[in-house]
């Protein structure tokens, strides 16, 4: 037994699991593959931070130590210079050992671009560079004489940086005060810190292009920026957003916007309590992330291939997966209905499938059955085995060369079956063709037929018997059987036959009636029999004395005779009566009651030729003869007489 057929809806269901499982497979690869990438990319970008933070840290930390160093140097010098100051007599002016003292000081540290000695009045005493000196009355106007003048404090001050009327550099003075011992103001001690020196220091901790280092004083003020922007110097920031206020001393990181060029950065602020400083340093993230961007791009992009790539499979497959699908249930209907129609040809018909070489392949049940051979017997057999030898080798020659050539051949054709038998089969054979257009096998379809072959020949039989008997019916309606002669039912319509056809060709016909004379007394005087015979005779010679075709000779009843003559005029009838007359009278035939002592014949002649269609025209040429063969009985018997012609009247004026 088969499987029960499933139903469209499971069908479709079990077609739908396969391709959902795929299509869900498809995108959660994937979707991986993208959540991968983007966790991966986010955390080398958090790495990227984490590592550029600390390098920010590392450099703040190297850049405010460094600066601090060079600070702490420039502090000392300068508190060297004015003790021997303090220590020594005022005025100063020309004291060569306070020169000699700052130009020995100013040789050991570079970053002190030049050390300067102003008294009280402001005017310039000693100056490492020489160069040209600012106006006594300008120093005093400076922020720094004017900070020193005022306050008592002995500590360092940092001014805001300024182009150097000696050098020409720029440089950011360091100044001490310098007080008598009563606390009087006496001066400054001034070193002109080299900006380049201090700007090198932030170069070095190499930060980034994008980088920016600043010196600024807790109060916000800015007294340096690498890189060097000399038109931002002395602008003060806000420090409390800036978070310089409460600075702790490990420094402090943070994002803000940088208030001079507006870049939004991450920051390290670093103290250097010891000046009230503070060292800024902040980097780009934009620049910071660009390698990590470049490299982030590069994934993306090899991952967003790669995900199209997975997905356009993944569609192709998909498509192929439904596309089998459908095929695979347009292939499971095809075989159904092929399956069904093969139990159809099964339940009907025979089933043979040869190969080219007309050797057996396959057959079905039921030409088993038929051949009343086994299936394993039939397989690999020539199929010619089965031929009945009842077909002509022409039949089977015009059969090869139908199907050989591609067409299908369809006739009857009778088969002998293994115990011998014959049956005939209506056979329809349908050749294969192969790829080169030429058959590689045949199936022959078969259905027997022996039951209505039997049934033709049957009936065929019967026709034939009825055509017999119809035949023989036809003679015997046609010809009288005593003597042969056509009968008076042929007799009346060839005469009316044979009038017509005078009518179309324009010719006589002659008709001669015949009567033996005296027979009534033959019959009596011989017997009846005797009388059979001599009508016989007689006939032989009726017979005789016609010779054309189309001539009859006919019974028309008892003892009377016909001759129906076509295209004869009377004339021409009467040499044929008169060879008649002559022809029995030479037969001699003894006839002892009748005065002539043999037997003879009244013959009454008509002839005529019709010019017009008359319905009467037989009874009148019939009564026309009837009337001579009368007179020739009144006559005296044994003669022929010819009667005039019968006036014919055309069909429209025999009106009456
Ligand atoms: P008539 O010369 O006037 O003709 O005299 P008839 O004796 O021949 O007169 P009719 O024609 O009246 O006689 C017909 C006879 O022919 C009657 C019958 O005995 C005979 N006859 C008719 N048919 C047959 C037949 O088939 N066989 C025989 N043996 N005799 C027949
Ligand atoms: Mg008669
Ligand atoms: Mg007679």
């Amino acid at each position: 037994m088969s499987p029960p057929a499933d139903s469209p809806g499971l069908l479709r269901l079990r077609r739908a699991a396969p391709l959902r499982a795929a299509r869900g497979y498809v995108i959660g690869v994937a979707l991986i593959l993208v959540m991968m990438t983007a966790l991966v990319l986010g955390l080398s970008r958090q790495h990227e931070l984490e590592r550029a933070k600390r390098m920010l840290l590392l450099g703040t930390e190297l850049a405010s130590r460094h600066v601090g160093v060079l600070l702490r140097q420039a502090d000392s010098i300068t508190a060297a210079l004015a003790q021997e100051a303090e220590r020594g007599a005022v005025p100063w002016r020309d004291d060569a050992t306070l020169m000699d003292m700052a130009l020995r000081l100013s040789v050991d540290a570079p970053q002190v671009l030049e050390l300067r000695l102003v008294d009280a009045a402001g005017a310039t005493v000693v100056h490492t560079l020489g160069g040209r000196q600012a106006e006594a009355a300008a120093q005093r106007a400076d922020e720094a004489f004017r900070f020193h003048r005022a306050s008592q404090t002995t500590a360092t001050r940092l001014s805001p940086p300024r182009r150097s009327a000696a050098s020409g550099r720029w440089v950011m003075p360091l100044s001490r005060r310098l007080s008598a011992p009563d606390g009087r103001f006496l001066g400054l001690v001034i070193a002109d810190l080299d900006l380049a020196a201090l700007g090198a220091v932030f170069d070095s901790a190499r930060l980034g292009d994008g980088a920016a280092v600043g010196l600024v004083e807790q109060g916000g003020r800015l007294l340096l920026r690498q890189p060097f922007r000399p038109d931002v110097l002395g602008m003060v920031m806000d420090s409390r957003s800036f978070g310089l206020a409460d600075l702790p001393v490990e420094g402090r990181s943070f994002e803000a916007r940088s208030p001079v060029d507006g870049v939004h950065r991450l920051y390290n602020a670093v103290p250097l309590p010891a000046h009230h400083l503070v060292v800024i340093a902040g980097v780009d993230p934009q620049e910071v992330l660009a390698p990590w961007r470049r490299s982030a791009l590069i994934h993306g992009s090899i991952v967003f291939l790669l995900v199209a790539l997975l997905l356009a499979l993944g569609q192709r497959l998909l498509g192929a997966i439904t596309m089998q699908a459908r095929i695979g249930g347009e292939l499971q209907a095809a075989n159904r209905r092929l399956r069904d129609m093969k139990l159809a040809l099964d339940a009907h018909a025979e089933v043979l499938i040869t190969d080219v070489g007309g050797r057996i392949v396959d057959v079905n049940d039921r030409f088993c059955h038929s051949t009343r051979a086994e299936r394993a017997e039939l397989i690999g057999l020539d199929h010619r085995v089965l031929r009945s030898g009842h077909h002509p080798p022409a039949f089977y020659r015009q059969l090869w060369r139908t199907i050989a050539s591609g067409r299908v051949w369809s006739g009857e054709m009778m088969m002998r079956a293994f115990d011998g038998i014959s049956y005939w089969m209506d056979t329809t054979i349908v050749p294969f063709l192969g790829p080169d257009g030429r058959p590689q096998q045949f199936i022959a379809i078969r259905y027997n037929i022996s039951a209505r072959k039997e049934a033709e020949s049957a009936l065929a039989r019967t026709m034939q018997a009825l055509a017999h008997s119809n035949h023989r019916l036809k003679t015997l309606v046609a010809h009288d059987a005593l003597t042969g002669l056509a009968s008076r039912r042929e007799f009346d319509r060839a005469l009316a036959r044979e009038l017509r056809r005078a009518l179309r060709s324009h010719q006589p016909l002659a008709l001669v009636l015949v009567d033996l004379d005296h027979f009534k007394r033959y019959n009596d005087h011989y017997g009846h029999p005797a009388g059979d015979s001599c009508l016989q005779a007689v006939a032989r010679s009726l017979r005789a004395s016609i010779q054309r075709e189309g001539d009859l000779a006919a019974r028309y009843g008892g003892e009377e005779f016909a001759l129906l003559l076509p295209a004869t005029d009377a004339a021409g009838a009467t040499r044929v009566a008169e060879r008649l007359l002559a022809e029995v009278e030479a037969l001699a035939l003894p006839h002892a009651a009748s005065p002539a002592g043999i037997v003879t014949l009244s013959l009454g002649l008509a002839a005529l030729q019709p010019t017009v269609a008359s319905p009467d025209a037989a009874a009148r040429l019939l009564q026309a003869a009837d009337d001579a063969l009368y007179q020739a009985k009144r006559a005296g018997r044994s003669r022929l007489v010819v009667g005039a012609a019968p006036a014919l009247q055309a069909a429209a004026e025999s009106g009456s």
